[in-house]
């Protein structure tokens, strides 16, 4: 497995790569969350190339950034372990040079939700991932429904700008208790990490409401919030019934539904969503 850490070595090797690319994309701490990704590339492609970046701009002044969880001999283990060809681990400063001015700002979709509540994410987002996929080139590229509002950030963004790849998107891997992984369930205390199943707890009663045969999205969204009330280490930040592709609120819910919450245990922001169809 290459471990490359500079642009110019990765377009260098990217010459020998047999095709097709399959692109995973990660901020390391990786948990199996991030392995399926890697497993369902794999089966897809002929050449893996897994990038392992804390990309600091989509992280906003009162952020995580300096405290993300990082472990990279762990995260290479496991890579080399799943077959991976290529590992990308650039510092800051090979992504962001002296003198970076280039940005991907995008309307609609990242304006809503985590783009309304984290402002500049989304830019972060979009400009980091445009970047990875003219390093790398891949046919392909891999991201989980866990963060559902960045796959349809990062859809859009491809479509619009007549990008030439692939999105994949898998679906969530969850703890047994129904927690869905994530590389910030490391910041959880014990007890912490018993109240953080509201979340999953919440968007399970949303669905049985659905599945009910419930169509008022008003109705769904106060079973979810009533739930995290509930919960007394748990501070709500939205629970609310979108359209999967443009993240506006729906009133009344009759086709495809995204169930979508954020929540604080105690100063770990979680999110996580469900289909309601
Ligand atoms: P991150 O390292 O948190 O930026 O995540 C890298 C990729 O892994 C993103 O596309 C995430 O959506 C995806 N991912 C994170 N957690 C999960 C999970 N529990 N199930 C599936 N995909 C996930």
């Amino acid at each position: 497995m290459q471990v490359i850490k500079e642009v110019s070595s990765l377009k260098e090797q990217r010459s020998s790569w047999t095709h097709p690319v399959g692109l995973v994309p990660t901020m390391g701490f990786l948990h199996e969350g991030h392995l399926s990704l890697v497993r369902r590339a794999r089966a897809e492609n002929a050449t893996v190339v897994v990038t392992i970046f804390v990309n600091p701009t989509q992280f906003g002044p009162t952020e995580d950034l300096a405290l993300y969880p990082r472990d990279m001999d762990r995260d290479l283990a496991l890579l080399e372990h799943e077959g991976v060809h290529a590992v990308f681990a650039p510092p800051a400063s090979e992504m962001y040079p002296e003198g970076y001015s280039t940005w991907v700002d995008m309307d609609g979709v990242t304006s809503l939700l985590e783009g309304a509540l984290r402002p500049g994410h989304f830019r972060g987002v979009a400009t980091v991932c445009n970047k990875l996929f003219n390093i790398a080139a891949p046919e392909r590229a891999y991201f989980g429904q866990k963060d559902a509002q960045q796959v349809a950030v990062i859809k859009t963004m491809v479509q619009d700008l007549n990008m030439n790849l692939d999105i994949v998107v898998a679906p969530i891997v969850r703890e047994p208790d129904g927690l869905a992984m994530s590389s910030r369930n490391a910041y959880l205390s014990p007890t912490e990490r018993v109240a953080a199943t509201v979340l999953c707890r919440a968007l399970i009663a949303a669905r049985s409401l659905r599945m009910g045969g419930c169509s008022d999205a008003g109705a769904i969204r106060t079973r979810m919030s009533d739930i995290v009330k509930e919960e007394p280490l748990a501070t709500l930040e939205y629970a609310t019934v979108v359209s999967p592709v443009s993240f506006k609120d729906l009133g009344s819910v009759e086709g495809s539904a995204l169930a979508v919450i954020a929540v604080r245990i105690g100063s770990t922001r979680l999110i996580d969503n469900m289909l309601l169809d």
